[in-house]
């Protein structure tokens, strides 16, 4: 297969159509058999549950070519998974997972051409999601949807190496207690939008969002979950139930017990406690892990031990690790690569 022209190393992060997505409907309580499609328009009547009344959820996952050649995604079951939870909370009805990784499998053969070479940093970035399509003017679910998953080829997260970011303890919330935080659905985002525009203005990388019922622990960013390292050398991730839980971060802590020895334990992090912390990551999909160099409280400046200059060294072992499983370097652990072609 003819790779696209495409200066891969030089990509960045936006969308570029490409020949192929995978389209099902959802009508009179069933999903038909689903299809590929070379239209990337969606034409939905203009009073449709997703634009009146927001119901749509999403994934987010990549395909990218292994060191020994083959297409491969990582641990698209969880993405199924998690797109079903998702949809649950919204009352739309399920994409079963197993039809999901079916139709991330065929769009992705379908878009070969566009899948970057190994060692580019570049990936094939697949985009599922669903939502209400037919007209929803009283408050309640639609009855008909739509299930896509689109593919745009995105550049390497870091270019010239990870720079670690610089965070703020945000004053808005991003979740509610007992509401949708723990989903990956479109509403989150529009909702952090306001709060991310005006980090961005005062200088900040990202906003470090606290629970919503005491503002007292860490809960996650708008887009990644964070994932420290103490001083005594053990892995922490934040627990809380309006997290969203992510694939990585979960990922990574099994690589660091399993691979790398460490201790590691998901509990609640108070805010009090990150002046005890020698290294802070955010985990997702889009970057496996950035570094997180400072912490800003207000008033309060929390630098942590691994510097403004380079990862932690936990933290780059961890990403180290994680990012040679995923590329085939390093034995995975079985079920977590899906092969494609
Ligand atoms: C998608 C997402 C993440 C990261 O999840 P991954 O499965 O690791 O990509 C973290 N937090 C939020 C709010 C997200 O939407």
């Amino acid at each position: 297969m003819e790779k696209k022209n495409i200066d891969w190393s030089n990509l960045g992060f936006g969308y570029i159509q490409t020949e192929k997505r995978y389209i099902s409907n959802y009508k009179d309580g069933a999903w038909d058999e689903g299809t590929l499609s070379g239209d990337a328009t969606v034409v939905i009547n203009e009073c449709a549950g997703v634009l009146q009344y927001a119901q749509t959820v999403f994934e987010g996952l990549k395909a990218y070519t292994t060191d020994d050649g083959h297409i491969v995604t990582f641990r698209p079951d969880l993405n199924g998974e998690r797109l079903e939870a998702s949809a649950r909370r919204l009352e739309m009805p399920v994409f079963p997972k197993e039809r999901f990784v079916q139709a991330v499998t065929e769009v992705v053969k379908a878009n070969e051409a566009y899948v970057p070479p190994y060692g580019s940093g570049a990936t094939l970035y697949i985009r599922p999601y669903m939502f209400g399509s037919n007209p929803v003017i009283g408050v309640k679910p639609a009855s008909e949807y739509q299930f896509r998953i689109f593919c745009t080829p995105v550049g390497p997260y870091f270019k010239g190496g990870a720079k670690p970011l610089t965070i703020r303890v945000s004053d808005f919330d991003r979740a509610a207690p007992r509401g949708t935080g723990n989903i990956k659905a479109g509403l989150n985002y529009a909702m952090s939008l306001h709060a991310i525009v005006s980090a961005h203005e005062e200088g900040y990388d990202e906003n470090m969002y606290l629970d919503p019922a005491t503002r007292s622990k860490v809960e996650e960013t708008g887009g990644a979950n964070f994932l420290f390292v103490t001083k005594d050398g053990k892995v922490v991730t934040p627990k809380s139930d309006s997290i969203l839980p992510s694939i990585t971060r979960r990922s990574l802590v099994y690589v660091a017990k399993e691979y790398l020895g460490l201790e590691a334990e998901e509990r609640e992090v108070d805010l009090s406690e990150l002046e005890d912390m020698a290294e802070c990551g955010l985990c997702g999909t889009a970057a496996v892990i950035s570094p997180v160099g400072k912490i800003v409280d207000h008033g309060r400046e929390i630098c942590l031990p691994s510097g403004m200059a380079d990862m932690g060294p936990v933290t780059k072992k961890l990403y180290d690790t994680l990012t040679g499983i995923q590329m085939g370097r390093i034995q995975a652990p079985a079920g977590w690569i899906h092969v494609i072609r």
